[in-house]
């Protein structure tokens, strides 16, 4: 359904027949690791973000998953191999 507070006319998955199901009734605002994100949208509270409704819990971990300015390096993950079935595979 549409939200009706903080974003007006957005479609949101937590807007049901009895409001904002979100915890508070209400997104939050973002947080300062959010400056600089294309999905910082202005809503009726001050800058929100438009696909999680609390930026803080995104950030609370690691780098929040839904960032279009910041991502997680790609580690770079070392294979071990095991010497004995190399020792076979070179020897077919
Ligand atoms: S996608 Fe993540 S970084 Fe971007 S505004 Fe939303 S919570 Fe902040």
């Amino acid at each position: 359904m549409q939200c009706q507070t903080v974003l007006p006319g957005s479609e949101c998955t937590f807007w049901n027949k009895n409001g904002c199901t979100f915890e508070g009734s209400s997104c939050q605002i973002i947080v300062p690791d959010c400056e600089g994100c294309e999905r910082v949208v202005e809503g009726t509270i001050g800058n929100v973000c438009s696909v999680a409704p609390s930026p803080a819990k995104k950030w609370a971990v690691n780098i929040c998953n839904f960032a279009t300015h910041r991502k997680v390096e790609a580690k770079v993950v070392e294979q071990r191999i095991n010497p004995l079935k190399a020792s076979k595979r070179g020897g077919r």
